[in-house]
């Protein structure tokens, strides 16, 4: 038995949350035409705030905003110049890191110590790093004279709100496109919270534009004929109706899709160091991570040594309020991801893999799932195949490296993966055979803003991050 910790609960008094919210154009809140929908903590299912559901007409003015700006300010100052806007946005939002970490804790359900230690620092350091390149594009490789594309049309995801929003905007800004930011309908508060940002900033109105609101506010985006680049993470479904969309223009699409990646532990691994990096790789962010190590591949020599271990360590995970700073496991971001995990794994069982967890109280209320894994897992199961998107692990085995290879190839995605062995030429080795956009060795879900970020097959196309993340906003 561990011993218990006392609540140590961050406080909310840091967040002036309103009781509702507009859409940021031209750089002042307006209100939006759409009736308005309620963002709710996940964690409590307390309503936070109302938000404005931005229709055609409304993203119609965005995009407007958008393309005044582009002409007028933004594209005709000089490098130097964006980068001192780019430079202050990012030390304010370090200034107002703790508002920022725990408003997307209260938003996403997501647990703030990772929002504090993790999203927040990590959303800095890429407007850091986006910021010293934009007096520096003609040394980025893309030609003497890079030039950038317009006004960029960028959707996001509700796993990493703030993150994803800052992947998107900073390269656009700094390589100098002005943006209109869909954020995804669960999670808009900290990207309205970004918009006062630019504001404090005093960011040139138009610049940035936020236009909050459902699928249907994204579908306007996609659609408008006004738009010259496009950026979307979510889902392959979504990705791959966009990519149709857009099929018979010449507009460029940067897409970040789903994943199921393979985290491999050989028989040589620091097998501590790897149960770490398993509980890393598929628990943190409740899993809500698209290059998630979500199908564990152990040799079977040390299969019982570290299924033991993790089940130990899974055991100590506590899960609960997300504003308490001992929280590991924080709450499923909506019903409907809830009910989507309770399907998968439902098919988990009825296809005859075993499932555990180990013993936790739910909250009453609020979405809440405990971790999990599924053992005797083949590669057939959909739990082996689909992306569960939550805490959830499926097992598997493997004897030889050409047998890893094969068994964490064999799906349709290829976001990442993970190797966990002494050996630094099977390191090397692995890292040629994987079909994956990033292999982490001995390691797993590190981010940085020099590393460039992407997927093969149906994890989408093109890259987020470091040098190859400004290509996709310049036109060279
Ligand atoms: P999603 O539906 O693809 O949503 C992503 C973003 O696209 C949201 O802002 C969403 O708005 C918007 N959107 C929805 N339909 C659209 C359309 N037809 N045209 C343009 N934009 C549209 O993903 P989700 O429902 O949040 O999650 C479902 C699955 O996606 C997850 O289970 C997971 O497999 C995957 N996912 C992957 C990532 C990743 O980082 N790669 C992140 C999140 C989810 P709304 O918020 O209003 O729906
Ligand atoms: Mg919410």
């Amino acid at each position: 038995m561990g011993f218990e910790y006392a609540p140590a609960l961050e406080s909310r008094s840091v967040v002036d949350l309103k009781s509702s919210y507009g859409l940021f154009i031209d750089g002042e809140f307006v209100d939006a035409s759409g009736p308005s929908f309620k963002s709710v903590s996940p964690a409590t299912e307390e309503v936070l705030a109302e938000i404005g559901q931005a229709d055609v007409a409304d993203v119609d003015r965005a995009v407007q905003a958008a393309r005044r700006a582009y002409s007028r300010t933004w594209s005709v100052m000089s490098g130097g110049e964006r980068a001192k806007y780019l430079y202050r946005i990012a030390r304010i939002i370090q200034e107002r890191s703790r508002e920022l970490a725990v408003l997307e804790s209260l938003d996403n359900g997501k647990p703030i110590r990772e929002a504090r230690d993790i999203d927040v620092p990590l959303v800095a350091a890429y407007f850091f790093y986006y910021a010293g390149w934009a007096d520096k594009l003609e040394y980025a490789g893309f030609g003497a004279d890079p030039r950038p594309l317009g006004v960029a049309g960028q959707i996001i995801p509700w796993n990493f709100p703030l993150l994803m929003l800052a992947w998107k905007i900073a390269p656009a800004l700094a390589a100098g496109n002005t943006v209109v930011l869909k954020p995804a309908e669960t999670t808009s508060l900290t990207a309205l919270l970004f918009a006062e940002i630019c504001q404090q900033a005093d960011l040139p109105p138009g610049v940035v534009n936020i236009v909050t609101g459902a699928g249907s506010t994204g579908q306007a985006l996609v659609a408008h004929p006004d738009i010259d680049k496009l950026a979307f993470t979510g889902s392959t479904e979504v990705g791959k109706a966009i990519a149709r969309s857009v099929a018979a223009t010449n507009t460029p699409v940067t897409l970040e899709l789903g994943g199921k990646a393979a985290n491999i532990v050989f028989d040589d691994a620091p097998i501590d160091q790897a149960v770490e990096g398993i509980v890393n790789g598929i628990f943190f962010n409740q899993g809500h991570v698209c290059c998630a190590g979500s199908r564990l591949l152990v040799q079977e020599s040390v299969y019982d040594d570290v299924l033991a271990r993790l089940k130990r360590r899974m055991a100590t995970l506590r899960m609960g309020d997300p504003l308490d700073k001992n929280t590991d496991v924080g709450a499923i971001n909506s019903s409907e991801q809830l009910a989507r995990i309770h399907e998968l794994t439902a098919v988990g069982e009825s296809e005859g893999a075993e499932r555990w967890s180990p013993p936790c109280d739910l909250p009453e209320r609020g979405f809440w799932f405990a971790p999990t894994i599924f053992t005797g897992v083949s590669q057939a199961h959909r739990i082996a195949r689909e992306e569960i998107f939550g805490p959830v692990l499926s097992v598997l085995t493997f004897r030889t490296p050409a047998e890893a290879v094969e068994k964490a190839n064999n799906t349709p995605f290829g976001l990442s993966a993970g190797v966990w062995t002494d050996k630094g030429s099977r390191i090397l080795w692995m890292a040629n055979q994987l079909r994956a956009g990033v292999v982490w060795a001995n390691t797993f879900n590190r981010f940085d803003p020099t590393s460039p970020f992407g997927g093969y097959k149906e994890s989408g196309y093109g890259r987020e991050g470091g040098r190859h993340g400004l290509e996709a906003y310049l036109a060279h």
